[in-house]
């Protein structure tokens, strides 16, 4: 969702490799960003002008960017040539020369209308061309101290739902701001429907309580959040939950461990599948 943090969470875990010694392959997808705080290698901004986009087709901001990935989406093979170059094993030095090292972690940052990127055409072809040739996984970045009740905990649950069966690919859920406020609740509710319900009975008593986005613990919304926690039990035990700060840098040990996990799940149950269906 915009605002939840994907940049700086970009901004994050590009600083950590890069302090590891280790620095990523950088791409940004978003072509309506003004500042990007971290250096892109391929930036979409510098094939596409969003804002003439807009105004060459007659569009409105999401038809502009829908429009700019479709046109960005036609140069995918000049794009995976370039990573398939860099993820290669460089040749050796000359004598005297450090020797490169093969990039190991490509990562990409999405626009905020993640919608138009799931649901187009053009981030299908982008996704499922980087899932054909790299372990691919999902870094969904939540918002903690605005899912802190449990009907915009079920609705951000819900999203990462349709986003996980819709890209058919292995999933992080990211918690991040935990500077802001610690994420093992979530981690409680995904986990232990009591304390979902709990919560639940929690905000009924007090519908100011949580994040103050209004609770949904009775009548009505209390029994259907209650039965959408029963069905979301199978959805959940794909996932893996990290808490992160992108401010402080916080849990981001924890992110690559899940990275490390989801992309050897990738490549054991993913890779099969896709490649059946193609
Ligand atoms: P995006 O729209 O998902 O790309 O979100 P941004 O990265 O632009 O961040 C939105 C806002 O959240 C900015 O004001 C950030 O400074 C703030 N923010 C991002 N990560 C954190 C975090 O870990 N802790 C806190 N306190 N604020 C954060
Ligand atoms: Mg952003």
């Amino acid at each position: 969702m915009a605002g939840s943090g994907k940049t700086t969470f970009m901004q994050r875990i590009n600083s950590y490799l890069h302090a590891k010694h280790d620095p990523p392959y950088v791409i940004n997808l978003d072509p309506a960003v003004r500042n990007v705080p971290f250096e892109a290698n391929i930036d979409i901004r510098d094939s596409v002008n969003y804002k003439e986009v807009m105004k060459q087709y007659n569009l409105g901001p999401n038809g502009g960017i829908l429009t700019s990935l479709n046109l960005f989406a036609t140069k995918i093979d000049q794009i995976l040539a370039l990573l398939e170059k860099r993820t290669a094993a460089p040749p050796p030095a000359k004598p005297g020369e450090p020797q490169a090292k093969p990039v190991r972690n490509i990562i990409v940052d999405t626009p905020g209308q993640i919608e138009v990127f799931v649901w187009s055409a053009s981030g299908d072809i982008l996704l499922g061309s980087l899932a054909s040739s790299f372990p691919t996984v999902i870094a969904y970045i939540i918002d903690t101290p605005r899912t802190a009740s449990t009907s915009t905990f079920m609705s951000n649950m819900l999203y990462a739902c349709s986003i996980l069966y819709k890209t058919k690919l292995p999933m992080i859920l990211v918690c991040n701001k935990t500077d802001v406020k610690d994420a093992e609740f979530v981690e409680e509710w995904m986990t232990d429907f009591e304390a979902f319900q709990a919560a639940l009975r929690e905000e009924e008593e007090n519908p100011e309580g949580g994040d103050g986005l209004g609770g949904g613990g009775s009548g009505y919304m209390g029994s259907l959040l209650n039965s959408m926690s029963l069905v979301l039990e199978e959805f959940y035990s794909h996932l893996s939950v990290v808490g992160v700060s992108s401010m402080t840098g916080e849990g981001v040990d924890d992110f690559f461990a899940a990275v490390r996990e989801k992309a050897a799940e990738f490549e054991r149950d993913y890779k099969p599948e896709l490649e059946r269906r193609r």
